[in-house]
């Protein structure tokens, strides 16, 4: 699994590797901010595209770094909730993954959950 680096200032995103488990985490050669580590399968938007960029934003500061999510829906069946395709969507999708963490599993082991889920996937 690969992953990508992301600068919000910049809406600039540089792939990373392939190593998951070695990720690095780099300052913008840009602006010098550090950046995001977001999962590979993460489409950057046009560098114009502001509005994309925002849904983004608001998606990252809220601890989703487009993994692949999947929900519950009983013991041992998972459905994949799709990625947001723009702010509205965003909010909802925000709001699901508040409703996972309140099921009293901590920030870290949801990520752990849909790194697992993913590898499911393969
Ligand atoms: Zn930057």
């Amino acid at each position: 699994m690969g992953y990508k680096n992301i600068c919000l200032e910049c809406r600039t995103s540089y792939s990373k590797g392939n190593d998951y488990q070695n990720q690095v985490e780099s300052n913008c050669p840009q602006c010098g901010k550090k950046m995001i580590l977001v999962n590979h399968k993460f489409k950057p938007p046009k560098k114009s595209d502001t509005k994309n960029w925002e849904m983004v934003k608001l998606l990252v500061e809220n601890g989703f770094k487009f993994q692949a999510v999947y929900e519950q829906i009983e013991k041992g069946l998972f459905l994949k909730v799709n990625s947001p395709k723009n702010l509205n969507d965003a909010k909802e999708f925000i709001k699901k993954i508040q409703s996972l963490k309140s099921l009293n599993i901590s920030h870290t082991s949801v990520s752990i959950l849909f790194v697992n889920a993913k590898d499911c996937n393969n």
